[in-house]
């Protein structure tokens, strides 16, 4: 495994063509077929992955939770079966989400991990939505109560998957998928103007408004670094100084990218290597489409379009997970699709998943790719390749998980 990534030898483009006979399984026919058949390939193919997925990770559900997280345990389960009760309206996954959270909910009682992804807030925000579509108010209620419950630690860090842009970012969940003020502006006004002083403080003057530190270095990408954080604000209520700021911010980005178009894992690393949602330029592209979406200037959809460039390039990796892996930079092509509407960016989303449908499985039996250290986990594992399948159904409610609202 020498090279991070596969050549992508995919064509540039495959017209969709009504069939009438049965063509041979290969990817370059997977591609060939009209949308819905392709869709219904995709669901099946998730299905079957996630009742895999739901027997290795929560088996018969008598075992205690070792790892509640959306990122590598169990709730990342819960999280796929309820895009497939979404898909399919099958009850019984419904049930099994709620019981699913449950465990969780026992298990993060005394956590001090706050995030959607990493923390508490992640169990109890996706606690309260699904008990929302079971109809259940007095358990919607419930783990509203335990949401707002979550004590912010003095010495939290302020990124994505273990800081306040990661709780911040539950808060905007849950006012999108329950009601617009269900946590109110007055909660998460007091943690913005948190994040904006620290940001402001260790800013190199003159050159970028807003940096952060995150175990001693100033990340830029999704996970750990800037292009996560200024995602969270944009859905936060912000003062004029500080939408300049955060504009600010993702243009020093711009300015500061590589050559080749891919962005710097952290501020001043002149190593160009990672194109993952957590480094490089498959998180920043979500970002600068959420600030296109947001600010409407055309830098940033120009800026997206071009860091999606990088990731049909260099984006097939050896991994197979959202967060480092095929099927989270998959999400580049269905992001830059919902933006532009232009259906060369639905092409690609089909080339890298079909990718996966056709080859994963195989290359990674082979050893030629790797499977993620917890295999059937939502952002490392087959989890997240199921839960890109689910979304390829309709591409224009996909949203990468955790990441985009
Ligand atoms: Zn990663």
């Amino acid at each position: 495994m020498a090279d991070r990534f596969f050549p992508n030898d995919l064509p540039p483009f495959v017209a969709e063509t009504p069939s009438h006979t049965p063509t041979p399984h290969t990817l370059t026919s997977l591609l060939s077929l009209p949308y819905q058949s392709l869709a219904s390939k995709l669901q099946a193919a998730a299905l079957h992955l996630k009742q895999s997925v739901v027997s290795e990770t929560w088996g018969s559900g008598g075992n205690c939770v070792k790892d509640y997280t959306l990122y590598t345990g169990v709730l990342g389960t819960a999280y796929l079966v309820f895009k497939a009760y979404q898909v399919t309206k099958n009850l019984d996954d419904l049930n099994l989400c709620l019981k699913i959270v449950e465990a969780c909910d026992s298990a993060s009682e005394n956590s001090s991990r706050v995030t959607f992804i990493c923390g508490r807030a992640g169990v109890c925000a996706l606690g309260a939505v699904i008990a929302k579509h079971a109809g259940d108010e007095r358990l919607l209620d419930y783990y509203l109560r335990q949401f707002k419950k979550i004590e912010l630690p003095r010495d939290l860090p302020y990124e994505v998957l273990y800081g306040r842009a990661g709780y911040l970012w539950a808060c905007s969940f849950l006012n999108k998928h329950i009601d617009k003020d269900t946590i109110q502006t007055t909660h998460m006004r007091p943690i913005v103007e948190e994040v904006i002083t620290a940001g402001r403080q260790l800013a190199p003057k003159g050159r970028c408004p807003l940096m952060y530190e995150w175990h001693g270095k100033k990340y830029w990408g999704a996970a750990h670094g800037l292009a996560g954080i200024m995602n969270v604000l944009m859905d936060m209520e912000l003062k004029p100084d500080e939408v300049e700021d955060v504009k600010g911010t993702l243009r020093y980005m711009i300015k500061n990218r590589f050559l080749s178009g891919n962005y710097p894992s952290s501020d001043g690393n002149e190593s160009d290597r990672l194109v993952h949602w957590c480094h490089g330029a498959p998180g920043v592209t979500l970002t600068l489409v959420k600030a296109a979406e947001v600010f409407g200037d055309k830098e940033f959809s120009q800026a997206a379009e071009e860091a999606g460039e990088v990731v049909w390039k260099s984006g097939l990796l050896r991994r197979v997970g959202i967060c480092h892996g095929v099927s989270g930079n998959t999400y580049v092509f269905l992001s830059l699709y919902r933006l532009t509407g232009n259906k060369e960016y639905l092409y690609k989303a089909k080339g890298f998943s079909c990718f996966l449908l056709d080859r994963a499985q195989k290359l990674i039996t082979e050893g030629k790719m790797h499977g993620g250290d917890r295999p059937y986990s939502l952002f490392e594992g087959l989890g997240g390749m199921a839960y890109t399948f689910l979304d390829m159904i309709d591409p224009q409610v996909a949203r990468f998980p955790g990441y985009e609202l």
